[in-house]
């Protein structure tokens, strides 16, 4: 069986910046939150190519677009700094099939937002508190092996309303130590691309170090990485009628050739 190819991106910034905050962070992800998720989710059936917003072409250039399976997405204070081309490739890739698995600030990147169409907005709080991560739908692939609910012990607070369509299928319920509850784990289909959201992984708590988040990331993969069979993803060409049409068309008598010509 051939590999699922995942490539993880990373904007790579905090972990760059300067002073005691972003030595935390690097405590715990030495060579960035990419290299971190491609050691964790490490296994046979997975090729894992991590990548970062520092390198050529974005780091994702057309050719490894179009050999990835599943996209993953950690992005925060970098958001605008990625070029709306790019976003129109992978949007063209997760309409072809691609999956996209986007992580905790990603709600706020330009491709989750252009593939679910709204404005991705949630409450939020940064106090070290604890979080609660409940199975709702725990039949899903995502949830395979997943405990029925497992603690994150200092997180950042992510609360509802969250600013994502109705359509959403809720996998995953949060409940945090200050009161707050929200949806950190829905999926979406755009095309014939799978969309998973994730909201654990604020960056200066080793959050992608834990067995449980890793398993739930895991079987993300495996999941998005599942097209539909016999996909005709392109456009129609004009389609012959299945019955015999027998009302008169009005446009007969009409020249209309001009207007099919090709630009
Ligand atoms: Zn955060």
């Amino acid at each position: 069986m051939s590999k699922i190819r995942v490539t993880i991106w990373n904007e790579n910034i905090h972990e760059k910046q300067e002073g005691a905050w972003a030595d935390l962070i690097r405590s715990f992800y030495p060579n960035g939150i990419h290299n971190a998720l491609a050691e964790g989710l490490a296994d046979d059936d997975l090729e894992i190519t991590p990548v970062s917003l520092d390198m050529p072409e974005q780091g994702l250039p057309q050719d490894l677009l179009e050999r990835t399976d599943v996209l993953f997405w950690w992005g925060h204070c970098g958001h605008d700094k990625v070029e709306d081309a790019l976003v129109d490739r992978i949007q063209k890739r997760v309409l072809e099939g691609m999956g996209l698995v986007v992580l905790h600030s990603g709600h706020y990147s330009k491709i989750f937002r252009r593939m679910l169409g709204t404005h991705c907005s949630l409450r939020w709080r940064e106090c070290g508190e604890k979080e609660r991560v409940w199975v709702v739908d725990k039949d899903h692939p995502i949830a395979q092996g997943v405990p029925d609910s497992f603690v994150i012990p200092h997180t950042e607070m992510y609360g509802e309303p969250f600013g994502i369509p109705p359509e959403a299928h809720v996998v995953f319920i949060s409940w945090y130590e200050g009161g707050n509850v929200f949806r950190s784990g829905v999926t979406f289909q755009r095309g014939q691309g799978k969309i998973f959201y994730f909201s654990p992984g604020h960056e200066t708590f080793p959050i992608y170090r834990q067995p449980e988040v890793l398993k739930v990331l895991g079987n993300a993969a495996r999941w998005a990485a599942q097209t539909l069979p016999n996909a005709k993803t392109n456009c129609w060409d004009c389609d012959p009628a299945t019955e015999k049409v027998y009302s008169e068309n009005p446009m007969e008598k009409i020249d209309t050739s001009s207007l099919h010509k090709k630009a």
